[in-house]
């Protein structure tokens, strides 16, 4: 038996599943997760000592490669002062202020602890400013496991087959309602139907929770002119988009403003950070300014904030690096669809810059429903070739493959090659 396997076996009599995030299990792919020891630029070492080309760069805060020197070392250094105090630090300034300076129209910013903490108050403040109660979201997109949003949510819960989770009440979800990702008519019925009620749209401008699928041409533009007609807000969940697209995100990347905008991943470098803000109006409903609660007694915790700063300082500072990773990925992407169609694979690839990925479907795929009809049993054999081959992805067929600043074009023709003798054979 393997470290790995020895390892799971014990976590799963302690741990649900053996895992503490459920896509971790291997679930829809079969066999044993690989347990990791340490990783350093594009590659993870695993508890068996094997070492692999790594694709999920921890779900994409490792957008510079694994165990950046110039993130670590700050951390480190924070460190040496104490862990947490429960009063403000100047790191939580000087990590707003770098957030109010990268993305364009935001004014105002909260730290959280994670993702799905930033979504869940960026909704609360929406529904506080506006006064109204209901969200719409998107079948397929994933915004983190809080209740008011856990329908038609993508990651785990698309891989698991249920569209809902158990132990959330109609209550919770009732004024939640789903749209058809890149289908304006379908948000536009919605607005017909409740035209002075909608509080806020949320949507991944680039969905990236049912594999990745990008935003047909106007989808966005559409969303923000009917958010302002109707007078609801436009919530862009970038908790992967942002500072990968651009150091602006997905409003840079795109040209479209927001209204909120949560954060997650990439802007903890690697610790459990989230946050969420946008104009001062909006964000002033927030406790103590206003009378939205939202608090948290590790938020902005300082060695968090010292892993966000370095994080965005080294991104801040070298914007030649959205250059370099959106060629890197161009060039992996591009080069998988060249190989789909030498080989005839019942295959599609979607990307947008450094996010992509094969789906095991010939159809195009443009939303849940058409991401849904991917053969997943197929998707499981091509996971495990390229595991065999040291090639680290998500082990599912509705994850994003993240290039990383790290990746050489040495280890994209790698990737290439093998992903050609897969699917040649
Ligand atoms: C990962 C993710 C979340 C949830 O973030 P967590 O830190 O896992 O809670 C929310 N929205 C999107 C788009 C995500 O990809």
């Amino acid at each position: 038996m393997s470290r790995s396997e020895e390892l799971f076996k014990r976590a799963s009599e302690v741990i649900p599943g053996g895992v503490n995030s459920p896509v971790r299990a291997f679930r829809s792919v079969g066999g044993t997760p690989r347990f990791i020891t340490s990783a350093q630029g594009a590659h993870i070492t695993d508890e068996d000592g094997e070492t692999y080309l790594d694709f999920i760069g921890s779900w994409g805060p490792m957008i510079l490669g694994h165990n950046h020197a110039g993130v670590r070392e700050k951390v480190m250094e924070a460190c040496m002062d104490g862990l947490s105090f429960g009063a403000p630090t100047e790191r939580e300034v000087i990590m707003a202020e770098m957030i109010c300076d990268m993305v364009p129209g935001m004014e105002m910013v909260r730290m959280v602890n994670s993702g799905t903490e930033a979504v869940m108050s960026a909704i609360r403040a929406a529904r506080g400013f506006t006064g109204r109660n209901k969200i719409v979201k998107f079948a397929g997109c994933y915004h983190g496991h809080s209740d008011s949003i856990l329908i038609k949510a993508g990651s785990g819960v698309m891989e698991g087959g249920v569209p809902d989770s158990s132990g959330v009440t109609k209550g919770c979800t009732e004024d939640t309602l789903s749209a058809v990702y890149n289908d304006l008519s379908s948000v536009e019925a919605i607005f017909d139907q409740y035209p002075d009620q909608v509080a806020a749209i949320i949507v991944e401008p680039v969905a990236a929770n049912m594999g990745v699928v990008p935003p047909a041409e106007g989808f966005l533009e559409g969303l923000r002119k009917l958010c302002t007609r109707y007078g609801a807000l436009l919530i862009f969940d970038e908790v992967i988009t942002g500072f990968r697209l651009a150091a602006g995100g997905a409003q840079e990347y795109f040209g479209i403003q927001a209204d909120l905008v949560t954060y997650g991943k990439i802007i903890g470098g690697g610790m459990p950070v989230g946050a969420y803000g946008g104009r001062k109006e909006i964000m002033s409903v927030i406790s103590p300014l206003g009378p939205v609660y939202q608090a948290g007694t590790l938020s902005g915790n300082p060695i968090a904030m010292a892993a966000g700063i370095a994080m965005l300082t080294i991104l801040k500072e070298n914007p030649d690096i959205y250059r370099k990773l959106n060629e890197m990925g161009e060039y992996l992407f591009t080069g998988i669809k060249a190989i789909l169609k030498e080989t005839n694979a019942p295959c599609t690839l979607n990307y947008v810059g450094s996010l992509g990925n094969i789906f095991c479907t010939p159809e195009p795929v443009v939303n849940y429903e058409t991401a849904q009809k991917s053969d997943t049993a197929e998707f499981g054999k091509y996971f495990h070739f390229m595991l065999d081959h040291h090639v680290h992805l998500g082990p599912s067929q509705f994850e994003a493959m993240f290039v990383s600043a790290a990746h050489t074009k040495e280890d994209i023709d790698h990737t290439l090659e093998l992903i050609r003798s897969y699917f040649a054979k």
